[in-house]
């Protein structure tokens, strides 16, 4: 059986990476909408560097009494080919819920990424709170619990926010906001 990323214990979350998938959050939030951003990267033996976010193309609106996001498949399928030629995997997906943070069932019932072991990361409050760890929601999927909350500190063990390798390479692009967002 293929253990996907079961023996991954730890995550390396680049700053710049996780700012491009909040800065998306915040965009669609001042709309009033959810965000959905990927995190893709290498793996090495039991941990996974995060190199690259992925922004996918997306449609969100409101559903009964609650907002949600649609990628379709087509698109999926598009940044599969995307990553397979460049090496890289997903492992990681990440959204804004409006007010609290934690898995829906429609979460649960729709995830982009299926991999056992894999990650999913919701972010409250539109993503307003920046770059703050602490308040995320961090799941991953097991076989047996599906969806499974890990706790502050097991979160804590596993993600690890790490500066950027050569921030120098990116003062020649336009400077990006940054939170707090100005
Ligand atoms: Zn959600």
């Amino acid at each position: 059986m293929n253990k996907g990323y079961i023996e991954i214990r730890k995550l390396y979350l680049p700053k710049s990476c996780a700012v491009a998938a909040l800065d998306w959050m915040y965009h669609q939030g001042k709309k009033h909408k959810e965000g959905v951003a990927l995190f893709a990267g290498i793996r090495q033996e039991g941990s996974f560097y995060i190199k690259r976010t992925i922004i996918p193309q997306q449609y969100a609106g409101s559903f009964n009494e609650g907002l949600l996001y649609v990628v379709e498949g087509a698109e999926l399928h598009r940044i599969n080919v995307e990553l397979f030629d460049t090496g890289m995997h997903l492992i990681a997906q990440i959204h804004s819920h409006p007010t609290e943070a934690y898995h829906s069932d429609t979460d649960d019932d729709y995830p982009i990424v299926t991999v056992l072991g894999g990650v999913s990361i919701v972010v409250p409050n539109f993503g307003n709170g920046g770059l703050n760890v602490s308040e995320w929601a961090l799941y991953r999927f097991y076989a047996e619990t599906g969806w499974t909350l890990l706790t502050q500190k097991e979160k804590i063990k596993f993600l690890i926010l790490v500066d950027d390798e050569s921030p120098q390479l990116q003062t020649s692009k336009k400077p990006s906001k940054f939170w707090p967002w100005g």
